[in-house]
Formats: C-alpha cells, structure tokens, sequence
C-alpha cells in the first residue's frame, strides 16, 4: 500500500460521454484544492462499466475538457493518452486495468467473513423487490446466502457458479464527517449488504473507489451531493478494510435556471417544446430514426439520438442549452470566464469578489466557503462575464483569439475573409468592429452573417427597406444608385500604392458625398447597409465596404436596386 506524504486530490470521471459543466466544477475544486495545498490533483478514469472502445473516445474528450479550461493534473493518464503521469508509482489510472487489487482486497473482506458470496439469480432478486413492492416496504437484503455453510458457499463460488459479493453492513452507526454538511449520521442497519462485486467479476463503483482512493492515496474527496448517499458505505468499507477515510466535501446540485437537475435532458426538452410549437407529430425530413422520434416525442424522459437532435435543433431554429464543456466551448465562452462563473456555483471568496482567476482560486480555494444548497446556473450571468471579458481584451488579443475560434467553429468566416491561413487585414479589420458588440465568438460570428452569406441569398428586411430605402419617395433608394456610380470609379487594385478600396479612402468618399447631397451620414451608410446586407445593422460602414471587396459590394448594390424597386412601395 502506498502511502502518501503529500495531499492527493482526484477527479474521478466515468467515461459516459463530454465532459459534464457539472463534472468540470468538481474537477476544478479538486484541482484547487490540490494547489492550495501545496499537493497532487490525480485523474482516474472510473471505466468499469465501460466497454474499453466506446470509453477512449469519452476520456480524450474529458481531459481535452479540462485542458481547454486551463485545468492541469500532476498524475493520471496524459492529455494525449500517452504515457501516463506517475511521479508516486499509484498506477494504473484506469480501473479497468486494476482488477488484480480490487480481487487481492476482496479476497481479504471473504476470508474475514466481512463479505459474502451470494447466488441469487436476477429473476429470485426481482422477485424479492417485487414482493417488497406489494408489501410497501423498502426492499432490503437480508443476507439469505448467509443461511448456507461457509464452507459450501466458497466451494459453489470456487467451482464457478454465478455469484456475487455482498458486504456484510456494520452493525452499528455510520458518521460521516462533510467539510461542508457536517456530521451526517446513518442509524445503524440503514444500510444493506449491497453488492461489491459484480456476477461478472467486475467490482462495483462503492468497492473501486474505496480500494482505489486508499491505494492511490486520495487524501481528500470533493464530490457532487449526489454521492452522498453512497458515502455511508464507503466509510464502512474503509473501516472493514483498515483504510484511512479521506475527508469529504460534498458540492450542491448545480440546477438549470427552471430548477430542475442541469442534465444533457435539457437540450431534449428544449427541442420537444420546438417540436410541439410546431405542430410537428410525424417525424420532419431531417430525422433518421423515426421510430426513435415517436417514442422520444411521447416520453418526456426519452433523450432522442444525438444526430437527430442536432438535426431537429438546426431545422427548427433551436439553440440548445449548453450543458457540456465542449457546449460551452462551441458557443464561443472564454476558458478563463468559464471557470471563473463555474467556481461561483456553491462557492464564493468572500468580500463580495465575482472577478478572478486560476491563480487567485488556487490560492484562496477553500471548503468551508462550500455552500450547502443548490447553485442555479445563470445563463445571463456569464454572458455579462464573457461580454465583459472580452470588453477588456486589447483588439490583438481579440483578433487572435477569435480567429483561433473561428479556424476550429466557423472555417467559412475565415474564408469569406481570405484570413483561412492567418488573421490578414480584413479579418482584423472585422474583428476590431465586431469585438464593441458581441458577447460570445459565436455571436460575433453571427453579425458578421453577411459575409458568409450569397449575394442571391440575401434576404432585405421589410421594415429596413421601406423606412431606408422606399420612405421619401425613395430618397435612399436614389442615394444608392449615385453611390454606385461613385463607388465604381474608386480603384481596386492588387498594388498596395495603388488601391484605394480601403476603409479610410471609402470613408472619405461617403464624407464627401453626404457633404455635397447635404444629408447626415446615416442617410447615406444605412442604405448602403440595406443593399450589402438585407438589415441596418452591420459593423462600420468603410469597414463593411472594404471587408466585402469591390466587385460584391456592386453586385449586392445592383441586386437591391433590382429586387426593391421603388414606386412599388
Ligand atoms: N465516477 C463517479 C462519477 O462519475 C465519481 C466517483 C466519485 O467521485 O467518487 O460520478
């Protein structure tokens, strides 16, 4: 057994699927409880219920997770999957791989009759509960196997009938001591002989982590409160074992702004509500699975196949809920503002700080701030911290930043800009109008929409063209056309000295123009904006100009004078 000098922290992940907002909280507060400690953050991978293949996938996910948010781990398996990161020899990482410990230890509960095999089949155990149903009582095992000779019960398991290891429950009282609830008592004989060993040799979750917590020398668990309830039994496990028992911080439930558990379920109910506004009962084109899709639209607990979520979501204009890391990283958050509104969910520094980093947490991390009840994730709160964030960046770091974001999300803003192979002139020139008016890179990306869209597929707001356009007996619609005339004098060429389709020289030219028909600068920028872009909302107008490039923004100039004529309005 090792033992271990230093604090050991871990976050313990099963690989399910992306890494959770929920998980990535519990990781973050072991991590900084490692670093204020002055101690080792471990990462084990909880995959014994897993097939190894389906697995890898998930557990490249999750510490790509936790490496986009900055959170680093001194042990565990490395970020690549490479050669793991053991400076304590406590390996292997993954519980699959620890199945000879797990069997050494339960080896020793059998022969001190502190556990027992069982041979109940599924169906005698369903039965048992079925019956405990009928009697409106809560079923419990009552140690039946118990009632066969010692001797015979390792004989059958021996001679390799399908059995079980049950661990016989402590007789007495179990008292938990939380960092953050306190003492929490369980009466004795609350507790059954639950299972710690599967038919199937596997362990169950309660016996690897207790064996591995010890082994690993996991001198502190932070964990989400829905563990709680499984604590209990690990403490009496531990004390059967002769381990040590860590101390425990249990976290509140993280809930969605309706109160309820923040699940991937969300994303499925927002779709479903779509689905049911309209009016939709048969499964729309884009489903593939529609026998899936019937089921899940009855079933409001159903989650419908991740392919046709998504493809329902696009299809009816849905934004999903972002419910995982990756959900988060897509929709344009910043790392550091994600951590910092996810280290307010239960916890807070005190002296009414909001603001702060990995190293400000790392040095003022501490469980007795922990709250006790549920964290409502506010959705509108870290919009304002991610708007706010990215209000304080310098227009370089956000030009970079953004286009870093936009090469993995949005290759097709890249392109519209000629930036695919690096940020160039235009697409800093975008970034600096846009950074003012977005909140997240996504929705940076979503006012620069013209650009990325056909000239034949602009659509011209109503509103826009007749208040723009058509009001005064087309006074806008007779600006545009002079523009164009103007605008197509203007060179645009290849020769740096000799270009002079450039924000500032466009710029001039609309100054000049408006000072000659006598009108405001807004007369004559928000028809050409209508033209450019179907809306009145767009970056600068030089900029807006000189990003689109000569020959689009006469092409979209005479598509508008084309498709809203006036005199119809
Ligand atoms: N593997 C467990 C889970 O994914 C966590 C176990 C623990 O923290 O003790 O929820």
């Amino acid at each position: 057994m090792s033992t271990s000098p230093i604090p050991v922290t871990r976050f313990a992940p099963s690989p399910t699927g992306n890494l959770h907002i929920g998980g990535a909280r519990t990781a973050l507060f072991n991590w900084a409880l490692a670093r204020k400690l002055g101690g080792h953050f471990l990462l084990r991978i909880e995959d014994t219920d897993q097939l190894r293949d389906t697995g890898r996938e998930s557990v490249l996910g999750i510490l790509e997770g936790l490496a986009w948010l900055g959170i680093d781990w001194d042990e565990g398996p490395a970020p690549d999957l490479g050669q793991d990161r053991d400076p304590r020899g406590v390996h292997p990482f993954y519980q699959s791989k620890r199945l000879n410990l797990y069997t050494e230890h339960l080896q020793r509960l059998l022969d001190a009759d502190l556990a027992y095999h069982a041979f109940e089949t599924t169906e005698e155990l369903t039965a048992m509960r079925d019956e405990a149903k009928r009697e409106k009582r809560a079923f419990k095992y009552e140690g039946a196997a118990l009632n066969i000779p010692r001797d015979e019960r390792f004989k059958r398991a021996e001679s390799g009938e399908p059995c079980v290891v049950r661990f016989k429950a402590p007789t007495g009282d179990i008292v938990v001591k939380d960092d953050v609830l306190g003492d929490v008592t369980i009466a004795a004989g609350e507790l059954d002989d639950f299972v710690i060993c599967k038919a199937d040799g596997f362990p169950t979750y309660h016996f690897a982590v207790v064996v591995d917590d010890e082994l690993m020398g996991v001198t502190h668990v932070v964990r989400g409160q829905e563990h709680l309830a499984n604590t209990p039994r690990h403490v009496a496990l531990q004390q059967a074992l002769g381990f040590r028992t860590p101390n425990y911080a249990h976290l509140p439930l993280i809930v969605n702004p309706g109160g309820g558990k923040m699940s991937k379920r969300d994303k499925d109910k927002a779709v479903r509500q779509a689905v049911r506004d309209a009016g939709l009962t048969d499964a729309p084109a884009c489903v593939q699975d529609t026998a899936d899709f019937a089921a899940w639209l009855k079933d409001k607990n159903r989650q419908l196949n991740q392919r046709d979520l998504l493809a329902l979501a696009a299809a009816l204009n849905v934004e999903l809920p972002e419910i995982e890391v990756e959900d988060f990283r897509a929709a344009g958050y910043l790392p550091e503002v994600v951590t910092n509104y996810i280290a307010l969910l239960g916890w807070s520094p005190g002296d009414d700080i909001e603001k702060f980093d990995l190293d400000f947490l790392a040095e003022r991390f501490d469980t007795s701030r922990i709250g006790k009840t549920g964290a409502r994730f506010d959705y509108k709160k870290l919009a304002a911290f991610n708007n706010d964030a990215i209000g304080a960046m310098s227009e370089e770091e956000f030009a970079q930043r953004w286009w870093d974001w936009c090469a993995a999300y949005s290759p097709e803003l890249l392109k519209a800009t000629g930036a695919a192979d690096a940020p160039n002139d235009n697409f800093t020139m975008l970034a600096g109008a846009t950074r003012p008016r977005c909140k997240t890179f996504r929705e940076g990306v979503g006012g620069a929409a013209f650009l990325t869209t056909d000239t034949n597929d602009i659509v011209f707001d109503e509103k826009a063209v007749s208040k723009v356009l058509h009001k005064n007996d087309g006074e806008g619609i007779a600006v545009l056309r002079e523009l164009r005339n103007e605008l197509s004098e203007v060179q645009d060429s290849e020769l740096r000295a000799l270009n002079q389709w450039r924000p500032e020289h466009l710029h001039e030219l609309i100054e000049k123009f408006s000072e000659k028909r006598e009108l405001g600068m807004g007369k004559v920028a928000q028809p050409l904006r209508v033209a450019l872009t179907g809306s009145t909302v767009s970056p600068p107008i030089d900029a807006t100009l000189a990003i689109l490039g000569k020959s689009t923004v006469l092409e979209r100039i005479d598509r508008c004078l084309e498709a809203v004529p006036v005199g119809a309005g």
